[in-house]
């Protein structure tokens, strides 16, 4: 009997001890949680957001394809700079801009092989060669191998993903 009673007491603190823990270990987790995950992701999202436009963040940050012939660039002659629209990087020069016909401007060559990066992209079913901004990570575009001599190569980037500067205005 006395033996059954020590069994039923050490379950009840057993039990007690469960329902003050599991609260707590609750309570821990919440406050403990903002610390532990802090929002390095959201924020500068967050000022890209207001920085772009909704069709600049979509095409650079979402992998967006802008529909064609309706970007700022596709049909655009002037001699300057093409920099990245997030970061200002100097991407494509107007000497490498060429009419592709195919509504997106269209580029032989990069400004610097080291400003932009290739990588597979393998959404729609295509194995297609991305084009990011090697400076920020932006996506702009995609790379084809069907560009005029001596490169052979066609930068087909989004307008969004672009900002232009005008020759007499470069630094
Ligand atoms: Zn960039």
């Amino acid at each position: 009997m006395g033996l059954t009673i020590q069994k039923l007491f050490s379950v009840i603190s057993v039990t007690s001890v469960a329902k003050i823990a599991l609260p707590l270990s609750i309570l821990l987790c919440l406050l403990l949680y903002p610390l532990a995950m802090p929002n390095k992701t959201e924020k500068p999202n967050d000022e890209l957001r207001t920085k772009l436009t909704p069709e600049q963040f979509h095409v650079t940050q979402e992998k967006g394809t802008e529909p064609a012939f309706t970007g700022k660039y596709w049909n655009h002659h002037a001699a300057g700079m093409y920099r990245c629209v997030v970061c200002g990087a100097e991407l494509f020069t107007s000497d490498a801009k060429f009419d592709s016909g195919c509504g997106w401007p269209s580029f032989s060559a990069a400004a610097d092989d080291k400003v932009v990066a290739t990588q597979t992209d393998t959404s729609y079913g295509m194995a297609r060669d991305e084009i990011i901004c090697h400076k920020c990570g932006a996506h702009l575009g995609h790379v084809f191998p069907d560009g005029p001599q001596p490169t052979g190569l066609r930068y087909c980037v989004n307008s969004a993903s672009l900002d232009f500067e005008p020759k007499n205005e470069q630094k």
